[in-house]
């Protein structure tokens, strides 16, 4: 079996997991608009303005990963894993601040999310951003990667563009189209009542949600613009790959990577993008 067959096996996995997770949030969430095709953010000077499929409430896609959040907050909480180390927690909430504060180029509502930054004391190299600002950033992605403050800014500058950009949301209604359920005329879900079955497997159906090459090339597009106008280097965006496609020469890739390809294409694409964000750096200097 060569790399393709195993990753189109991995993928189809992934792909009937997430089916099968969502069938289980489905009768939570409402699907609001059968037509619904808009854009989230505005371009930015990066111009990431794509239209996208948008069919599901975007509240309760949120209250949805709050739940999610707090779960595993006291998950990691019981472990004595969550936020041991008071001088990272501190670094990670203050670069977030910084570039939550310049989200409102992309989205005007976004600084008034109820954004959250924790961290998590784990090997993993790997952090998110879940849908409506729940950030967890877990300590391996920092220590093994040996992250500099614009480096990590990248990284969160990227993760934040994910939830300003709704792709979880916009992964979900396409899933949701796929599976043929707009078209079995059930469209319609409402909340009934208790959510209890989608905070069980909310946080599994978030985490198993794959971007597409789009997702994350919109994602690298207005991370590395979040960035720059918060005052940290974009160039640091093509170091901190660097050190992705270095920490992926093990057997085992790492959890952020298996979802965020660290590859030539996409380093050489922002080096592209350098010329538009350089300059909104150098005018916050
Ligand atoms: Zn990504």
């Amino acid at each position: 079996m060569n790399e393709d067959q195993v990753n189109d096996r991995t993928r189809a996995a992934r792909a009937s997991f997430f089916g099968a997770l969502l069938a289980g949030v489905l009768a939570c969430l409402t699907v609001t608009a059968l037509t619904g095709c808009a854009t989230t953010t505005a371009g930015g000077t990066v111009g990431a303005d794509r239209s996208q499929l948008l069919l599901i409430s975007s509240e309760e896609l949120n209250q949805l990963a709050a739940q999610s959040y707090d779960k595993l907050k006291s998950e990691a909480s019981n472990k004595g894993v969550l936020n041991p180390d008071a001088a990272m927690l501190q670094r990670v909430r203050t670069i977030s601040g910084r570039l939550e504060a310049q989200t409102n180029v992309f989205r005007k509502d976004a600084p008034g999310w109820q954004w959250e930054v924790n961290t998590i004391k784990s090997d993993e190299l790997n952090a998110f951003c879940l849908p409506g600002g729940k950030i967890m950033v877990y300590s391996g992605i920092i220590t093994k990667l040996d992250l500099t403050d614009a480096e990590l800014a990248n990284v969160l500058g990227h993760e934040i563009a994910h939830a300003l950009r709704e792709h979880v949301r916009e992964q979900m209604s396409q899933a949701l189209v796929a599976q043929g359920v707009i078209g079995a005329g059930a469209a319609i879900f409402g909340l009934g009542g208790t959510s209890t079955k989608a905070a069980n497997v909310g946080y599994q159906v978030l985490l198993a949600t794959r971007f597409s090459r789009t997702d994350e090339s919109e994602a690298d597009q207005i991370g590395l613009e979040l960035a720059a106008r918060a005052g940290y280097d974009p160039r640091a965006g093509i170091t901190l790959w660097q050190k992705m496609t270095n920490a992926n020469q093990g057997a085992k890739p790492p959890e952020f990577l298996s979802s965020h390809p660290a590859d030539a294409t996409r380093i050489q694409r922002i080096q592209n993008l350098l010329p538009k964000v350089i300059p909104l750096y150098d005018a916050t200097r």
